[in-house]
């Protein structure tokens, strides 16, 4: 039956050109997310329950409950790779090895955030003293504390909790 034949032929070729659309149309897709998934900072809110099924119980105790990793201790404190720093909880970009140096405090330093508005700082008045704390302005999330006896450029030192910190080697901006 050749009219059946052309019939099939039509749907091979509708089904390969639709597919090869497909393709491309979900390569696009994929790039934007990734795309908007750097950009994205849009607030995130989760209650305790849920961070804590995300987070290793060292993660929750900093991030969540200003919790303070004991100095020399942490996995990023004698380290100086080059990469970026992402918020262990939500992936935000904190910090760049560019900025990093070895302080001596005790935990990972930076003199300056990799970008400006994905830190939230905040007067913070607790264990009987004036600090300035450093937070993730997309999760909220605990990060560490700022001071102002840091290098040049900027004269800051972000002393940072490695548990609040997820490495990516690469390249650095800096
Ligand atoms: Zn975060």
């Amino acid at each position: 039956m050749p009219v059946n034949y052309k019939s099939i032929w039509m749907l091979i070729l509708i089904s390969v050109w639709v597919s090869a659309c497909g393709q491309q149309a979900v390569t696009k897709v994929n790039n934007k997310i990734v795309t908007e998934a750097a950009m994205d900072t849009t607030e995130i809110k989760k209650s305790d329950d849920e961070w804590r099924s995300l987070l290793s119980p060292v993660q929750f105790n900093i991030l969540r409950e200003k919790g303070t990793e004991r100095p020399y201790t942490g996995e990023y404190d004698n380290f100086f790779n080059e990469g970026i720093y992402y918020c262990a909880a939500c992936g935000s970009e904190l910090f760049t090895s560019g900025t990093k140096y070895n302080s001596g405090c005790g935990w990972p330093a930076f003199y300056e955030p990799s970008v400006n508005k994905n830190i939230l700082e905040k007067k913070d008045i607790s264990h009987g003293m004036v600090r300035i704390e450093v937070m993730c302005a997309r999760c909220g999330g605990h990060l560490g504390h700022v001071f102002n006896d840091g290098p040049k450029p900027t004269g800051l030192r972000y002393c940072i909790n490695s548990g609040s910190l997820r490495f990516e080697p690469g390249k650095s901006k800096e």
